[in-house]
Formats: C-alpha cells, sequence, structure tokens
C-alpha cells in the first residue's frame, strides 16, 4: 500500500466508549502510516494512559506525572520515539478519586503547545480519546485548532452505539466534521448492518470495518502492535486498509444525534432485522 503523495497533514481525534479498541486501533494505523515514511504523532488523552504501550513496548511516562517532579520539562521528557519511528505522548490523569480525569488532556495540550511540540513538520497526528464523557478535557480534541476531523470507534453493541451517539452530540455541538465511525467488531450478529445503519442514522458513514481476532491479544502481551508482531496477517492488512482510508477521505459531515428515546427505538429496531 502506497500512500497519496500529498504531503497534507491530518490531524484525527479518535473517541469512543472506554474499551471498545480505540487505542489499539490507534496504535496499528500509526504504525501503518510510519510505514508510508508519514511522520506520525500520537497523543493519548485516555486517563488509562495506555494508548502508546504497544507503540513503545512500555508504559510511557504521563505528562502529569513528568511535571510533578520537573515543572519546565523539554519536548525530549514529554514525546517519545515509538516503533518504526511514530512519536508517542501520553497526558495522563489524576490519582482514582482525586480530581477530574479530562485536566490532563488541558494539561497536556497547553505544554505540547507551548513547547511547539506538535509542528507542522508532522503529517499525521492522531489523538486518543476516551468518549464516555465530552465535557472537559475530554472536548478540547474536537476543537479546530487541535483536530480537523473526528472519527468514533464503534462495535454493534448497545453501550458503544449509546456512547457514539452520546459523541456525536459533542461534535455537532462545536460543529466538528466528522469522517465517520469505525467498527471494530465484537462478533455479534449483524453486526456491520448494524453500525451502518446506525452511522446512516446519525448522517456519517461507517469510514472502516476491523475485524475480532486473537492477534490483537497475542501481540498485546508482548506490547506490541500486531503490525510489527504479525506484518504479514491479514489483521495487520485490515488495518493498513483503514489508515489508508482514513487518509484518503474527504467527505466529512456534521452529525445529527438522537435523543436518548429515539435512540432507544432505532437500537430495538436493528436489533429485530
Ligand atoms: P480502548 O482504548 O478503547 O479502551 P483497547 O484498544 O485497549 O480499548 O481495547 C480493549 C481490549 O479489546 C484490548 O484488550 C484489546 O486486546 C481488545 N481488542 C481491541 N480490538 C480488538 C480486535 N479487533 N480483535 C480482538 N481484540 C480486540
Ligand atoms: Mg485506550
Amino acid at each position: 500500500m502506497v500512500l497519496d503523495i500529498m504531503n497534507r497533514n491530518k490531524r484525527i481525534a479518535i473517541y469512543g466508549k472506554g474499551g471498545i479498541g480505540k487505542s489499539t486501533t490507534v496504535s496499528n494505523i500509526a504504525v501503518a502510516y510510519a510505514e508510508n515514511n508519514k511522520k506520525t504523532m500520537v497523543i493519548g488523552c485516555d486517563p488509562k494512559a495506555d494508548t502508546t504501550r504497544t507503540l513503545c513496548g512500555r508504559r510511557l511516562p504521563t505528562i502529569l506525572n513528568i511535571i510533578k517532579v520537573n515543572n519546565n520539562p523539554s519536548i525530549d521528557d514529554i514525546v517519545f520515539k515509538g516503533y518504526k519511528g511514530v512519536l508517542a505522548v501520553e497526558s495522563g490523569g489524576p490519582e482514582p478519586g482525586v480530581g477530574c480525569a479530562g485536566r490532563g488532556v488541558i494539561v497536556a495540550m497547553k505544554l505540547l503547545e507551548k513547547l511547539s511540540a506538535v509542528g507542522d513538520d508532522l503529517d499525521i497526528i492522531l489523538y486518543d480519546v476516551l468518549g464516555d464523557v465530552v465535557c472537559g478535557g475530554f472536548a478540547v480534541p474536537l476543537r479546530e485548532e487541535y483536530a480537523d476531523e473526528v472519527c468514533i470507534v464503534s462495535s454493534g453493541e448497545y453501550m458503544s452505539l449509546y456512547a457514539a451517539n452520546n459523541i456525536s452530540k459533542g461534535i455537532k455541538k462545536v460543529k466538528g466534521k466528522m469522517a465517520g465511525i469505525i467498527c471494530n467488531c465484537k462478533g455479534i450478529e449483524n453486526e456491520i448492518a448494524i453500525v451502518n445503519k446506525f452511522a446512516k442514522k446519525i448522517n456519517t458513514k461507517v469510514i472502516g470495518v476491523i475485524p475480532r481476532d486473537d492477534l490483537v491479544q497475542k501481540s498485546e502481551v508482548e506490547a506490541k502492535t500486531v503490525i510489527e508482531k504479525f506484518p504479514e496477517s491479514n489483521q495487520a492488512e485490515e488495518y493498513r486498509k483503514l489508515s489508508l482510508s482514513l487518509f484518503k477521505n474527504k467527505e466529512h459531515t456534521i452529525p445529527e444525534p438522537m435523543d436518548d428515546v429515539d435512540f432507544e427505538k432505532l437500537f430495538i429496531d436493528l436489533s429485530k432485522n
């Protein structure tokens, strides 16, 4: 696969319910871009702070933790180099039970800006953002000064579609541009059809489908992406295909989310067919 040679940079914020597969997807597509000589940065905006683990082979120190011991960090203190040269940053979260979970994102963005760490020389910037709540810090990467477009990762399950609908309310509020939904399959019946219908209903599209595959877990135990551990596998190829559709996509919409009553009706409808 060869990406468009046009060196236009892309800044994509990827949202979704916790545990839906954002970090797995983001880290694999980041490697796919790096394989195509795109200078790529991944900014983890989830208090779990594990987006970049499979890129770097270890858990990175987070910006929130770094500034606790060093109040004047340099770029090299907060930006790490992962597999194939992907640049990796983790915002971090508060100690459990203390403070607002989204604060790490606000602090991280301000610091990256101050240090001019997110420069024009980057071809691709991927934000991995927790979407269970779209308030405070978690809404920051929706803003156009940080990301040009937004994607949501969802399976065909109720809670992940519910979260996707909620996230699209946040996107609409800030008039964000939505590129589409990444269907990360859980293996439920008619899953792709369900996610397709949901996407159409909220005025967007499915921009890629990632199958469920045990190779994800086999790579994860070694803190590697699938593309690094199993470069020739079908799953690696699926991540490369997704990276290409995201890169080439020029269609964006402002989503039209449903209220909770309509969402409930739609979900019952989807499950019947
Ligand atoms: P999130 O970042 O949204 O919280 P993760 O990317 O950490 O979610 O994924 C949650 C779990 O699901 C991980 O343990 C991962 O191994 C698994 N997973 C994600 N995508 C797939 C897939 N396509 N096939 C199999 N397992 C997957
Ligand atoms: Mg994650």
